[in-house]
C-alpha cells in the first residue's frame, strides 16, 4: 500500500469523494505527508500538519530529507487532504503547512484560502526562503513559526546556499511588519553554532523587534548527516549566556533534546 492509499484508508476517503473535491478545489499542491493530529505544531491548538514537498536549501541537520526533492512518487492528492479536513471541522482548530518549504509552491496561497474557508486557523512553518510568496500568503496566516538558522551573514554555512541569509532577513522583517502572531526559532548544533554566534543572533533579532524566540537543541531523529547525528552533543543551553538573552524577549522558549 503506498502513502496515498494508506492516507485514504486511515481517514476514510473513497473514490467518489475524491472526484467531487477535485472539481471543487482546483488547488495544486505537492504534499509529501500529513499528520492528522498534532498538539505541538501550532501553540495551544489542535492541528493537522500538511507537509509540503520540496525545499531548495540543504541544511545538514534537516530532519525531513525525504521532503527536499520537488517531486515525490508517493504524494498525497490535495483533494484527499480537503476531504479529510472537511470531516475534522469542529474537532481540529488549525491546519499547519510545513515542509519542506511550503512557500516554494504557488499553490500554497489557494490552499491556505481553502483551509480558511473550511473554518480552520492557518499555521505556517517556513524558513523564509521566498519572501515575495510569503508576503502574498501572510494575510491568510494566523500564526507563523520561522526557522532562523544562524547570524544572517553566516547562513550559507548552514544552508549551503549563497544569499540565503538575505532572504531570511527579508522574511523576518515581513513577518514582524505583518502583525501576524509568530515564533522565531533556532535549532542549535555544537558543530554548527557557538554560544557567541547564538547570542549575536538573538541580539540582532531583539533589535529588529522580535519578542517571541525559541532555542531548540538538535535532534538526531531523521537527520541524513551521519557526521552531525554522531557528533558529541553537549548542551549549548547550559551556558551562562542564556540568561543574557532571556531578558531581551517577552518569551524565550527552550526546547531540550535528550542527549
Ligand atoms: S530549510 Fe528546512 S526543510 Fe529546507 S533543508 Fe533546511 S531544515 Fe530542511
Amino acid at each position: 500500500m503506498d502513502a496515498e492509499q494508506d492516507f485514504r484508508r486511515r481517514v476514510g476517503i473513497h473514490a467518489h469523494h475524491v472526484d467531487r473535491w477535485a472539481g471543487a478545489h482546483p488547488t495544486y499542491l505537492r504534499i509529501g505527508g500529513v499528520v492528522p493530529l498534532s498538539t505541538t505544531d501550532y501553540p495551544d491548538h489542535l492541528s493537522a500538519v500538511v507537509f509540503c514537498q520540496g525545499c531548495p536549501w540543504r541544511c545538514g541537520y534537516c530532519h525531513n530529507p525525504h521532503l527536499l526533492p520537488r517531486r515525490n512518487a508517493q504524494e498525497i492528492p490535495w483533494q484527499d487532504v480537503m476531504q479529510f479536513l472537511a470531516r475534522r471541522r469542529g474537532l481540529l482548530d488549525a491546519v499547519v503547512f510545513s515542509g519542506g518549504e511550503p512557500t516554494l509552491q504557488s499553490g500554497i496561497v489557494h490552499a491556505a484560502a481553502a483551509v480558511k474557508a473550511l473554518g480552520f486557523k492557518v499555521g505556517l512553518h517556513t524558513a523564509g526562503i521566498y519572501p515575495r510568496r510569503l508576503r502574498t500568503v501572510l494575510p491568510l496566516v494566523d500564526w507563523v513559526g520561522m526557522d532562523v538558522k544562524a547570524p544572517f551573514v553566516d547562513y550559507s554555512l548552514i544552508t549551503g546556499i549563497a544569499g540565503s541569509g538575505e532572504r531570511a532577513l527579508q522574511s523576518v522583517q515581513l513577518i514582524l511588519d505583518s502583525g501576524v502572531d509568530y515564533e522565531f526559532r533556532t535549532t542549535m548544533h555544537p558543530a554548527l553554532h557557538s554560544c557567541e554566534k547564538v547570542v549575536a543572533l538573538g541580539e540582532t533579532l531583539a533589535a529588529m523587534g522580535v519578542r517571541h524566540y525559541a532555542l531548540q537543541e538538535f535532534r538526531a531523529q531523521g537527520c541524513a548527516s551521519a557526521a552531525l547525528a554522531a557528533a558529541p552533543r553537549k548542551s549549548l543551553l547550559d551556558a551562562p549566556w542564556h540568561d543574557r538573552l532571556a531578558t531581551k524577549f517577552e518569551s524565550l522558549v527552550v526546547r531540550r533534546a535528550s542527549l
